[in-house]
């Protein structure tokens, strides 16, 4: 059984309690938010600048959505203004491994700790990334890792849930397997499965796992060749930053899994302007998250607060080609063509 194989690769990696295949990063937020019993009005801090399925998750259980904004440095969750948002019904604090760089888990968890919240990691970018030597995924009660082919390790779609706090980790199984016990029946603990609880369908087939072990057979060689695309880029482009564009900040605490290279431009029209260039020699970098805070969804649900670091990732930030089989040529032809559009500014 290749489900089984991968779960026990991944707990013995890294040391999470217990593992779930699911078939998303999105189900694996949303049993989380089945595993919290959240109550409709019970409040949930989420960044705004994040993929729509880490708040979707806790909206479809009735949460209410307090968006946090950004750090200067990075895109991840501020944990500095993050206990000002903390009120008597918030439940949750999901912060998100932008980049599979880690947030500030110490702040967070110091936070979490006095008011009684859960932590769910949103891990999705984050494999076999680490925050002071810990592994991200490890550091809340629960996290969500996203197997989707846009990851550093994939299965097409796919995902994982890691339970970290043991009191999760029976009810998590029920709830992946359509609210029965058919997994305690499978291990001979019950002599016949039922209906116990909630759940839906939240695993994938055995053959989804098939392919998630064939990549985490290759996790070493993908992640160094990851790495020296980024640190190619990270090399190449360090003299932008004296005209002000950002490149990522790795805080020391934090350590890079080569999931994504990203450029913070100037401004928005300047970002349009390189986007098109690049296009224009058959280059396609892409931008990346719209605010949420002010989405068609949720704006109007939105308590107000501007919240002006997420705005400026939203209009600012570009992601480069990266990807295991970007050649060394093409990655030049990319670094060329950025050199030579700032260049000409
Ligand atoms: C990719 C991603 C998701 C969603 O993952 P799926 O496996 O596609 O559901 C959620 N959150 C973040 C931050 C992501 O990057």
């Amino acid at each position: 059984m290749f489900t089984k194989k991968c779960h026990q690769f991944f707990e013995q990696k890294f040391g999470f309690h217990k593992v779930l295949l699911t078939t998303s990063c999105t189900d694996a937020l949303e049993m989380a938010a089945l595993l919290l019993d959240l109550q409709p009005g019970d409040e949930v801090i989420v960044p705004s600048y994040t993929f729509v399925s880490t708040p979707n998750a806790f909206v479809l259980r009735g949460a209410t959505i307090v968006f946090a904004d950004s750090n200067a440095e990075n895109p991840n969750l501020n944990a500095t203004t993050l206990e000002s948002l903390v009120t008597p019904r918030t439940r949750a604090i999901v912060p998100v491994h932008y980049a599979g760089i880690a947030c500030d888990m110490d702040a967070i968890r110091a936070v979490a700790d006095r008011h009684n919240l859960t932590v769910v990691e949103d891990a999705a970018q984050a494999i076999d990334s680490y925050y002071k030597g810990s592994p991200l995924g490890s550091l809340g009660e629960l996290a969500a890792f996203s197997f989707h082919e846009t990851k550093n390790i994939i299965s097409g779609e796919g995902g994982m849930l890691a339970i970290n706090d043991a009191r999760f980790a029976q009810r998590a199984e029920i709830i992946r397997e359509k609210g029965t016990n058919r997994s305690s029946f499978f291990r001979g603990e019950v002599d016949k499965y039922g209906w116990v609880d909630v759940g839906s369908s939240f695993l994938p087939s055995d053959i989804i796992a098939a392919f998630l072990w064939a990549q985490i057979e290759q996790l070493d060689t993908i992640q160094e060749r990851r790495r020296t695309i980024w640190q190619c880029y990270a090399q190449a482009l360090a003299p932008l930053r004296e005209q002000g564009v950002g490149l990522p900040n790795i805080p020391d605490y934090a350590t890079n899994n080569g999931h994504m290279f990203y450029l913070v431009c100037r401004s928005l029209s300047e970002r349009t302007e390189l986007i098109n260039s690049l296009k224009g020699k058959n280059i396609n970098p892409v931008f990346h998250y719209l605010s949420l805070h002010r989405s068609p969804f949720y704006s109007e649900r939105h308590d107000g607060r501007s919240l002006p670091w997420a705005d400026h990732y939203t209009d600012c930030l570009v992601r480069l080609p990266l990807y295991y089989e970007l050649s060394e040529a093409e990655q030049q032809r990319v670094i060329e063509a950025i050199n030579s559009f700032y260049q000409h500014r």
